[in-house]
């Protein structure tokens, strides 16, 4: 095909704009990003090769070259991993706006820094090149393919492509630096922004050797490559060995996030399955938490070789947000998707792995409170998904779960049930809740008058996921959970006989009353009742001790059921 010339999604050039603007302070990172990209590129390429040994076309030593021209002032990455079509090119580089753009944009603060780290989230790694660079050109081939694709962008509206000829598989970026990046054109400081970011990438990453001086100071220049990073699988390591900026920067690498990771945690397993677990909790929710399709993930290796990046399988739903790698021995090299859906071994070690992050979560809620408060704040709503997911870890993430209470009336979610029991009343046995669609109508809820009157405190439930969790979790600790809006209300041994007695008295009191209004409102209601529940409204409506309750019947007709 000859060459085509076409346009970025409208939001592309927006983005770009921004990106450049709020990452130029720290513009270096270009240089990770490809290097990321271009390693991602060649696991890719080991893993189809397991099938296909013929994509390796003879040539089975991958590395990832970086050089530079002083005089044609660019600087080029080369990597001789999988490659793209020329589909996959209109697909992978031509479009950064994602579904989320939007929400993207009304995010943005206008302060470089937050939205650098924004930024980063939303994941536009290829195209920090135009932060160094007024000028792109990417040329790709695709393992196993005869034809490649030259791409070119100024990084304004649009981008070219064409077909081209390449020998070498694999992808070659050439940035055209913009003028004042000249500082990119040296040795010295290519060779440390690699050792800075990128150094447990686990293939050889290769630059010139450079220049050397002879004994009468003579410039020697050489050509021959050296490896500049270490190029070991950071994880094989021992933990001893690796510095938190190492663990930083994997994670970097792994999650395809810009900020740093909020705890980890590394281990080598031993037993019945023998694999490695570095496993990683962001500070912040990916913009596609709930969506389907989700880019990223844990990335599983077996012996070292990259076998697929895919949460669902390795860890539950509620986790998804977890990253890292987990490196098995014991699995088969030539495992596909459709055996690790149905194989004990991934269940082990999902069983195990499920542990290692609950106990995380654990030590972070007791010894960095504030941490864990706003790790809460962005994952608490899927965590609490794990309560109706997940039984046999069940109590344990209820007891990871923080909730609004009457106790505080404030809609941040800070209690635990621990906390809650710690406070119950004498003689009280249930552990309350209301749920509402939303905090202030939990909070006004005429159901907690009565509790508000005796001080006992209610959990003010008004999460989407909220009716999944209680419905999910009966009790906790031995201590029911009980909705304040539901049947009659039995508060047991927390009423005294004299408050028993004027219930009864008003029972006997009112009866024509509460027959007349049965009669009016006839088949719309189930019963009327007298209730003591109610210290300022006059009426409320419960719902069957059993039945459904008010705000789940909401919920379920809002997504049309
Ligand atoms: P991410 O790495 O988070 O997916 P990027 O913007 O860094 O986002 O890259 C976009 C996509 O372009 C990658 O997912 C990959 O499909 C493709 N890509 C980028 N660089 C390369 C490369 N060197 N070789 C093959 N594919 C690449
Ligand atoms: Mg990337």
């Amino acid at each position: 095909m000859s060459k085509q010339t076409l346009g970025f999604q409208a939001e592309t050039k927006q983005l770009l704009q921004l990106m450049i603007h709020s990452l130029y302070s720290n513009k270096e990172i270009f240089l990770r990003e490809l290097v990321s990209n271009a390693s991602d590129a060649c696991d890719k390429l080991k893993f189809e090769s397991l099938n296909n040994d013929a994509l390796y076309e003879g040539d089975g030593s991958l590395h990832i070259d970086v050089s530079f021209d002083k005089d044609a002032r660019t600087v080029t990455i080369a990597d001789n991993g999988i490659g793209m079509t020329r589909d996959e090119v209109i697909a992978n580089i031509g479009t950064i706006a994602r579904s989320g753009t939007k929400e993207f944009f009304g995010k943005l603060s206008g302060d470089a820094q937050k939205d650098a780290n924004l930024i980063g989230q939303f994941g536009v790694g290829f195209y920090s090149a135009f932060i160094v660079a007024d000028r792109v050109t990417l040329t790709t081939r695709r393992a196993g393919e005869t034809s490649a694709t030259r791409w070119e962008s100024e990084g304004a509206g649009e981008f070219s492509i064409e077909d081209v000829e390449k020998t070498g598989r694999g992808t070659e970026i050439v940035l055209h630096l913009k003028e004042g990046e000249d500082e990119f054109l040296d040795d010295w400081r290519l060779k440390s922004i690699i050792k800075k970011y990128s150094d447990h990438i686990t293939l050889p990453i290769r630059m010139k050797k450079g220049n050397s001086y002879g004994e009468n100071g003579e410039v020697i220049v050489s050509d021959e490559l050296e490896t500049v990073n270490k190029a070991n699988a950071l994880w094989t390591r021992s933990k001893n060995d690796i510095s938190e900026d190492e663990y930083k920067q994997f994670y970097k690498h792994v999650s395809h996030d810009w900020e740093e990771p909020l705890a980890w945690s590394h281990a080598r397993v031993e037993g019945r399955q023998e694999y490695t677990e570095l496993l990683y909790i962001p500070k912040r929710a990916p913009f596609d938490l709930y969506e389907r399709e989700r880019r990223h993930g844990v990335k599983l290796f077996v012996k070292r070789v990259f076998i697929l990046e895919d949460a669902e399988k390795l860890l539950p739903q509620y986790l998804r947000f977890i990253r890292g790698v987990i490196d098995s021995n014991d699995l088969p090299l030539n495992v596909s998707r459709e055996i690790l859906q149905h194989s004990k071994d991934i269940e082990q070690i999902k069983a195990g792995c499920v542990k290692k992050v609950l106990g995380l979560l654990e030590d972070i809620a007791e010894n960095r409170q504030d941490d864990y408060a706003s790790f809460w704040k962005e994952f608490g709503k899927v965590v609490k998904e794990g309560v109706g997911e997940d039984h046999a870890n069940k109590e344990r993430i209820a007891g990871l779960c923080r909730f609004a209470t009457t106790a505080t009336d404030s809609e941040a979610q800070t209690v635990s049930l621990k906390d809650y029991l710690g406070r119950m009343k004498e003689g009280q046995d249930k552990i309350y809740y209301v749920t509402a669609d939303s905090f202030g109508a939990a909070k006004n809820s005429p159901h907690l008058e009565i509790f508000r009157k005796k001080g006992i405190e209610v959990l003010l439930l008004s999460d989407r996921v909220d009716e999944w969790f209680v419905s999910s979790l009966s009790e906790f600790e031995g201590k029911e959970l009980a909705s304040v809006a539901k049947g009659g209300l039995d508060l047991g041994a927390l009423e005294d006989e004299a408050e028993k007695k004027e219930q009864e008295a008003k029972a006997d009191a009112f009866k024509e009353l509460v027959e007349k209004v049965q009669a009016t409102l006839g088949e719309r209601v189930k019963e009327v009742r007298i209730t003591h529940r109610l210290t300022d409204s006059p009426a409320c409506l419960v719902a069957d001790e059993h039945a459904m309750s008010g705000n789940m019947e909401r919920l379920l007709k809002s997504i049309g059921q």
